[in-house]
């Protein structure tokens, strides 16, 4: 569970994006937009130089070139301009073989740099051993609720935290701990159906955005997960050796009840607090009481 004397993953984001701005996946997706950038406007420059001039193929060229520096251009766009430019250039280029033959190799280069792109916008929101969203991705959805202050009403956060997860691993060792956070992950991302926003947002803690959400379907929701998730067996399919039960416990909060998506957070996990210190296995939401239960608890600890 994210405390508060632990520091959080956005704390080690921005201080990564700080000191190590050139390794920080978004630079990397930066760059490569650059670069696609700059492969179109050599492009441009090419087809300029040759002299090929046709009225309407000459203005689609100056189209394309202020589209393509235009401000957050999306490679999409890149692409559809690409796309325009190729179909005109095949009715206007009748000579030139060697611009064209420059031109399909360009476009070649263009199509590897937005395949990297993609894969590495796709890496960078990923958690590798689930395969659900990391972090990073689960902050933006959920600090999207709050760009729409109508739709706020309808969301809740989930957090989920699985119980003695520590005593679990060194039962049975760290490499059957890893195959139950991948069927964790699997079990509740079943049973919340296709499409939904679930993370695993650090060691075995999962968060979930709940939308067209009331409370009592949010609830509801949450101990469907639960049940599900005490109930399901950990064995290995060919030997059958059974590798126990689990438990998860919950923290739950309405998006209406925090101001924004850093609050939301916080107040789902001080919900989790209340429900590992209840019992575990157990659904909590949060009420303020939580706040101070938090603190004279935090107080007894430190004391
Ligand atoms: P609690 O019920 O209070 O949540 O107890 P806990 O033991 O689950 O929580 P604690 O925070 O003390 O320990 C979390 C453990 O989760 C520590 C570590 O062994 C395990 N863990 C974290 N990340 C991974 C991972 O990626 N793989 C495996 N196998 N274990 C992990
Ligand atoms: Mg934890
Ligand atoms: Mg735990």
């Amino acid at each position: 569970m994210a405390r508060g004397w632990v520091i959080t993953q956005l704390e080690l984001d921005s201080m990564g994006k700080k000191y190590l701005a050139r390794h920080h996946a978004a630079n990397v997706v930066e760059g490569a937009h650059a670069q696609t950038s700059e492969e179109l406007q050599g492009l441009l420059h090419l087809i300029k130089t040759e002299h090929l001039s046709r009225g309407g193929y000459s203005s689609l060229l100056d189209e394309s070139n202020s589209s393509i520096f235009a401000k957050n251009s999306s490679i999409e766009a890149l692409s559809d301009i690409i796309k325009a430019m190729s179909s005109a250039t095949g009715d206007t280029m009748k000579e030139g073989k060697a611009a064209i033959q420059e031109l399909v190799e360009r476009a070649q280069e263009m199509q590897r740099v937005k395949s990297e792109l993609e894969e590495y916008k796709r890496l960078a929101n990923i958690d590798p051993l689930t395969g659900l969203w990391n972090r990073r991705a689960f902050d933006e959805a959920l600090t999207g609720i709050y760009n729409d202050k109508r739709n706020v009403m309808y969301h809740a956060l989930l957090i989920a935290d699985i119980d003695h997860f520590k005593k679990y691993n060194d039962t049975y060792g760290h490499s059957v701990g890893d195959l139950v956070l991948k069927v964790v992950a699997a079990v509740m991302q079943s049973s919340l159906g296709g499409d939904t926003s679930i993370a695993r947002t650090g060691g075995e803690e999962f968060a979930i955005i709940l939308h067209d959400t009331s409370l009592e379907a949010a609830m509801e929701t949450s101990e469907r997960i639960r049940r599900k998730i005490e109930s399901s067996p950990f064995r290995k399919n060919r030997s059958g050796q059974d590798f126990g039960r689990i438990t998860m416990s919950f923290g739950l909060c309405m998006a209406t009840d925090a101001t924004n998506a850093e609050d939301l957070y916080y107040k789902a996990d001080r919900a989790l607090y209340a429900a590992k210190n209840l019992s575990r296995n157990c659904v909590k939401q949060y009420d303020p009481g939580m706040d101070a239960e938090f603190e004279k608890n935090w107080a007894l600890y430190k004391s």
